[in-house]
């Protein structure tokens, strides 16, 4: 008997038919001797719905008191999903208790809309599971330590499943998604895109942080820190398939390279719509100026991605630096306000229409050019290179959004992603 976490996106949980074959589909691995905790998503739109509301009623605020209404509202997407595939399990003849995170309790920070998970109470869960009970637990959400609902950031039920499993010690997560496994490049985008069998644990943290949805990236740095077994797998074969071929469809993450990663440079290429550039010009090129402009941008509490701060010229500098694009004008009215002032610097200018394109791959490390050959490729199409940022197993380029499927078609194709191997 193995203790399985089972995780469904919002496509997954999308209508009552699809959450009855989830029902069916929990059922098969809990009737094969299973303890399992399910994690379900907000059925799709859900969450899009609710926070569109929000929106109309208020369309720029963005204060704390705000982010916890946003909070409050968000989270009752997961509530409904949990209590709905509670019922369907029932209707199946399983017994089923759903619980929502604060009544697990999963305790997070406050950081609302973008909250950190701290630790699990898994008492309760286990309670359950022993009396034979297939247990629900809300993605997406937890409480913080003055009993306020807190969510995760978007797509964060993939971490709440990876977390629950990293607490409770599960033998493994599985991720069921709407598509089979984790690709090259996102399948949407490039059909050739081919699936792989296994990534490594490096590059799927690579590839979520530089844009790939499939997985979050707080899921993934769980999974790596608590060496979380995980397997992204589709949600969309029929319920009755074989279990055991169930268990080894999809995408393996590894924790150990194996030979396949020494031939593949470049594993997949992710690519992230969701950022923006924000310029300061005209900066006195003196010490301490990254850690003014970027300290208060910190504190503010908005990650920074991509920066670049240019050689100077008459003793001033432009500095550069991508933000997620939701935290855009709050973080241009925050230099503005707050920074221009002390820092004599020119002006702010920014930019929405970028896109950051990365290829990522272990292979990376052993070979040099890979990235002047992604530069070649680029010019060759005649797309402008806005910044550049790399590490061992990665480069990131920054370019003008309209040229993204461009970019990434061209460079999927450069680097033989679809081509088969071995
Ligand atoms: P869920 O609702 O199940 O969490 P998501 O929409 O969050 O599903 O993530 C799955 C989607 O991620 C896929 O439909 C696909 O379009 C996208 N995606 C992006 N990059 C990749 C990739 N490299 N491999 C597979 N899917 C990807
Ligand atoms: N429902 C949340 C979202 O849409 C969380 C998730 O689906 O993972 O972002
Ligand atoms: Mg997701």
């Amino acid at each position: 008997m193995a203790l399985i976490v089972h995780k469904y996106g919002g496509t997954s949980m999308g209508s009552t038919d699809r959450i009855r074959n989830v029902a069916k589909r929990v059922a098969k691995w809990a009737r094969a001797g299973h303890q399992l905790v399910v994690v379900p998503s907000a059925m799709s739109g859900e969450t899009n719905r609710l926070l569109g509301l929000a929106k109309e009623l208020a369309p720029s605020k963005q204060d704390e008191a705000y982010g916890r209404e946003l909070d409050m509202l968000a989270a009752t997407g997961e509530q409904a999903s949990s209590a709905l595939l509670a019922i369907a399990l029932q209707a199946e003849g399983m017994e089923s208790v759903s619980y929502a995170g604060w009544q697990v309790p999963i305790r997070t920070n406050s950081a609302y809309t973008k909250a950190r998970i701290e630790s699990i109470d898994d008492q309760r869960v286990r309670a359950d599971l022993n009396a034979g009970k297939v247990v629900i637990v809300t993605g997406f959400q937890g409480i913080d330590d003055q009993g306020h609902i807190t969510t995760l950031g978007r797509g964060g039920s993939d971490t709440s499943a990876v977390a629950v499993a990293a607490a409770m010690k599960a033998d493994e997560c599985l991720i069921y998604t709407d598509v089979d496994g984790v690709y090259t490049t996102d399948p949407r985008v490039v059909p050739e895109a081919r699936r792989l069998k296994t990534v490594s644990f490096e590059e799927m943290l690579e590839m979520a942080s530089m844009g790939s949805k499939v997985l979050q990236i707080r899921s993934v740095e769980f999974a790596g820190k608590y060496k979380v077994p995980l397997r992204v797998l589709s949600s969309f074969t029929p319920w009755d398939i074989d279990i055991v071929e169930e268990a080894k469809s999809g995408t393996l993450i590894t924790f150990e390279e194996d030979e396949k990663m020494e031939q593949a440079i470049v594993s997949g290429i992710a690519f992230n719509r969701d950022e923006a550039k924000i310029s300061v010009m005209g900066v006195p090129d003196k010490p301490g100026i990254a850690y003014q402009i970027l300290g208060a941008v910190a504190d503010a509490n908005i990650e920074v991605d991509v920066i670049i701060q240019n050689l100077s010229k008459d003793g001033k500098t432009d500095f550069s630096f991508t933000v997620n694009r939701g935290d855009y004008a709050k973080t241009v009215d925050l230099l503005k306000d707050k920074v221009l002032p002390t820092l004599g610097a020119a002006e702010v200018v920014g930019d929405t229409k970028i896109c950051k394109v990365s290829i990522v791959g272990i292979g990376m490390r052993s070979h040099v050019g890979v990235a002047s050959r992604m530069f070649r490729v680029l010019s060759e199409e005649g797309i402008n290179i806005q910044m550049i940022s790399t590490s061992e197993i990665k480069t990131s380029v920054v370019i003008d959004e309209k040229y993204m499927e461009l970019a990434v078609r061209a460079l999927h194709k450069a680097f033989d992603l679809d081509q088969p191997v071995g």
